[in-house]
């Protein structure tokens, strides 16, 4: 299922200010809230759904990252925490101590857990999230490729407990269902009394819990690092490419494996260079003369100034091609071309003998030239156009 548009789930412009997303998600909260829906599945849907987008909506950094890559920048699969989840509602003064809610938001994690089945003896772990990153680099060294030192912040194994979460690796009954794994709760309802029977968010039916809880992690066995790595970024990359690292994600809750870190390229552009795909394109001015008799002229590549062929009778406009100039292929061992366009610059600002000298040409071809000048009005008429 693909997930709706963030703002769209509120019913906010892009340019919504904070108030404006606080007063829409508070809205479709007391709509949709299960209090005021028991036993609906659609609004729980809605209300998760809305709590969901408030919580990146109202923070100002996942925001800015939903507004650049939408879903993309968490991945579709993401969940809010139940800690922010929880800050959300005390926020708003909703029970967050309500069994209902709790599991309910633990419910929404579902699908991520790998130990849903065997967990009688043990307590479950969760795998690690994806992480995406950017990296700003230069139009050059994404043509040559470089080494980027990236700094990042990401959940590590505890070392205290070695992910495990637990001291000593001993589990004692759940005390929030008394070993049972499920709670049942009994609600009012229009239609009487209701009772239903949820699985234990606390143990998540498991009905035991980890005897000494390791200080260290709060039993996640996964504290919060800054780390460091070294990220070799491959000849050939262009703007919005994504690279993959393979396991340096966050490591997941109680030994849940690692995440992978996705490195979103930005490249700066280049002030005379344009890319497209592999090929570069840049223009290159050249004078009347040059153009008309032929010549040698310096240009820039992306491997310093050389010197190319102007043959004679050369238009403005013309293309000339430098074969495997480009950018070397991703991953392959070619290179696109480097297209230059020719400018033929029309002389304007004359030598007294510059003149004579194509006035005797013009003369010769029999036309009818001027003196090179330009007159008073001309002069004031060309500078307003520029
Ligand atoms: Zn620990
Ligand atoms: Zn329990």
């Amino acid at each position: 299922m693909t997930k709706r548009d963030y703002y769209e789930v509120l019913g906010v412009p892009r340019s919504a200010y904070e108030i404006q997303i606080k007063k829409a998600y508070r809205k479709l909260a007391r709509k949709y809230h299960p209090d005021v829906n028991p036993d609906d599945p659609q609004a729980e849907e809605k209300f998760k759904e809305a709590t969901e987008a408030y919580e990146v909506l109202s923070n100002t950094e996942k925001r800015r990252q939903y507004d650049m890559f939408g879903h993309t920048a968490f991945g579709d699969s993401y969940r809010p925490e139940w800690s922010s989840v929880s800050s959300i509602f005390r926020e708003f003064g909703f029970g967050i101590d309500d069994f209902f809610l709790r599991d309910m938001f633990d419910f929404f994690r579902e699908p991520t857990f790998r130990t849903r089945v065997r967990v009688r003896t043990e307590v479950w772990s969760i795998p690690g999230d994806d992480i995406l990153e950017r990296i700003n680099i230069l139009f050059k060294q994404a043509a040559f490729g470089i080494k980027k030192d990236l700094e990042y912040e990401k959940y590590e194994t505890c070392e205290k407990c070695g992910g495990s979460g637990s001291i000593d690796g001993e589990l004692t009954s759940c005390p929030n269902c008394g070993g049972a794994g499920e709670i049942r709760t009994t609600r009012q309802t229009m239609l009487g009394t209701m009772i239903s029977t949820r699985t234990c968010s606390n143990c998540r039916g498991t009905g035991r819990i980890i005897a000494k809880p390791c200080s260290n992690c709060n039993a996640q066995g996964r504290v919060l690092e800054k780390v460091k790595l070294k990220i070799n970024v491959p000849p050939g990359v262009s703007e919005g490419t994504r690279l993959k690292v393979s396991g340096k994600g966050n490591a997941g809750i109680r030994g849940g494996g690692y995440g992978d870190l996705y490195i979103h390229i930005k490249v700066t552009p280049h002030k005379l260079f344009v890319r497209d795909g592999y090929n570069i394109f840049s223009k290159k001015e050249i004078s009347f003369y040059e153009a008309a008799l032929g010549s040698k002229v310096l240009v820039e590549t992306l491997n310093g100034k050389e010197k190319m062929d102007i043959v004679p009778g050369t238009e403005s406009g013309e293309k000339i091609r430098l074969k495997s100039k480009g950018v070397q292929h991703l991953g392959r061992d070619i290179k696109g071309d480097h297209i230059i366009e020719i400018i033929v610059r029309t002389p304007s600002k004359m030598t007294k003998k510059e003149i004579k000298l194509l006035q005797e040409i013009a003369k010769e071809k029999g036309l009818e030239v001027g003196n090179g000048t330009l007159d008073f009005l001309t002069k004031i008429k060309k500078a307003f156009k520029t």
